[in-house]
């Protein structure tokens, strides 16, 4: 039974993902009818996939460190995540019964790591408000002031006091996100950046020989630095996994904004790798130096360095061969090694996307400049972050945003 309602106002929410969700919730504690809209069969399911791995929510670092995430849409966001920062994130999930600790690295799980509690009881709570979902509801188009719906049994129509959509980006189509939404939001003159991979992994030319000996290899703690399409110099340590088309894994991920513009810029982008973060280069020559008698080179490599198999492939995949006999190149080579990535992955295959609604189409309160009432919210909007829980923050921030905002529009609107 839907529970009996104050107001008539009636909100409509596109999109069952985090960010739809949010939104929805917000509206139903002001009272209003609200109805989800969803093209999957059910609710949040990148949201559950975000869960397969450890679900990380939020991070807990200092604030404004945690802002600086948000690249250059940091300012655009502020509202967004003063108005639900980390710690409202946290104190949610505790109130629907999910406890959440904070890793070594800051980042905020909840304490069985899982989603698929935390939606469940999220889902419970929204139907208990009386928040109905309609699921298998693909949004085609605006229809004068009506939004169109592709339904199991045809077409339907709908309209609303307020809209908001939370339609996600344009990674993984199959679990809803396939930013179809783009071309009836152009057709109203509603500007959007065009939608890249974010978090993303990349192609190399790796020969034959070295993907046959080394796919599905890891490197455990390697740096990555390069020169941004600014002119700024960004650096990073973490690890990364080598593929059958080229790179991949979180550090390559953190720096693939850098990276991506760069190929976007130049066609193609270089960066260098530090195999031995933890040494400078005087100490590698030193110990590369040591005579290494009757020991084949890469066992001294290994015993003397640390290096791994995988790590001299690279070096001789990147550089000619003679290098690997000339201690002071090699050295050199070991602290800065060229690395030439020709292009992204597929979106499909990304972490995120970066593109979407632009920030100039939107208010303060994400509302379209040119369709009020009509909202937008979590990863549609032209934002990027790293992984680390800084996505969802956002899609949640934005979404309790948008959702205030609408009640705000309602309640002026209502005078
Ligand atoms: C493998 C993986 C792991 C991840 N891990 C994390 C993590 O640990 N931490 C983190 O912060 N982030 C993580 N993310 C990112 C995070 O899941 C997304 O940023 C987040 O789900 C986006 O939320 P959203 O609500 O904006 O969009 P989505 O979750 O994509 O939801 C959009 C919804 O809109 C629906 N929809 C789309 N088009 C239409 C339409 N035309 N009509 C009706 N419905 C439509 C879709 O069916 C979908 O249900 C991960 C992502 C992936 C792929």
């Amino acid at each position: 039974m839907d529970k009996p309602r104050s107001s008539q106002l009636r909100a409509i929410v596109v999109g069952a993902g985090p960010a739809g969700l949010m939104a929805a919730e917000r509206l139903a504690l002001a009272d209003l009818e609200v109805d989800v809209y969803d093209a999957m069969p059910s609710a949040g399911r990148k949201f559950l996939l975000a869960g397969k791995g450890g679900m990380n929510l939020t991070h807990a670092e200092e604030f404004p460190l945690f802002q600086q995430r948000y690249f250059d849409r940091q300012q655009d966001l502020a509202r967004a995540l003063n108005a639900f920062t980390p710690q409202h994130i946290r104190e949610w999930a505790s109130s629907l019964g999910i406890e959440t600790f904070v890793g070594s690295s800051g980042r905020v799980f909840p304490v069985d790591m899982k989603a698929a509690p935390l939606l469940r009881a999220w889902l419970h709570r929204l139907r208990e408000a009386g928040v109905r979902f309609h699921m298998r509801h693909k949004w085609l188009s605006f229809k004068d002031k009506r939004l169109l719906f592709q339904a199991p049994n045809g077409e339907v129509e709908v309209s609303a006091d307020i809209v908001i959509f939370a339609m996600g980006g344009a990674s993984w189509a199959r679990l809803g996100s396939d930013g179809k939404w783009c071309a009836p939001f152009q057709e109203q003159g509603i500007h959007l950046h065009n939608f890249v991979p974010s978090n993303c992994g990349f192609n190399l030319d790796w020969t034959t020989h070295f993907r046959q000996k080394f796919a599905g290899s890891p490197l455990m703690k390697v740096g990555i630095d390069l020169t941004d399409t600014k002119g700024e110099k960004r650096s990073r340590t973490g690890q990364f996994v080598i593929s059958e088309t080229g790179i991949e894994g979180s550090l390559v991920y953190a720096m693939s904004s850098y990276i991506r513009d760069l190929i976007q810029q130049d066609g193609s982008a270089t960066v260098y790798l530090d195999l031995l973060p933890d040494k400078d280069e005087e100490r590698v020559l030193r110990e590369l130096a040591i005579p290494r008698g009757a020991r084949s080179l890469s066992s001294h490599l290994r015993s003397k360095l640390g290096l791994h198999p995988v790590h001299n492939g690279l070096i001789q995949e990147c550089l000619p061969k003679e290098i690997m006999h000339d201690t002071a190149r090699l050295a050199a080579a070991i602290k800065r090694l060229p690395l030439k990535i020709v292009s992204t992955r597929p979106i499909d295959e990304a972490i995120s996307s970066a593109g979407g609604v632009s920030f100039e189409s939107l208010n303060e309160d994400f509302m379209l400049k040119n369709l009020p009432g009509v909202f937008c919210a979590g990863e549609m909007v032209d934002w990027e972050a790293p992984t680390g829980g800084y996505l969802l923050s956002a899609c949640l921030a934005t979404a309790y945003l948008a959702g205030e905002g609408a009640v705000k529009f309602l309640s002026q609107i209502r005078k």
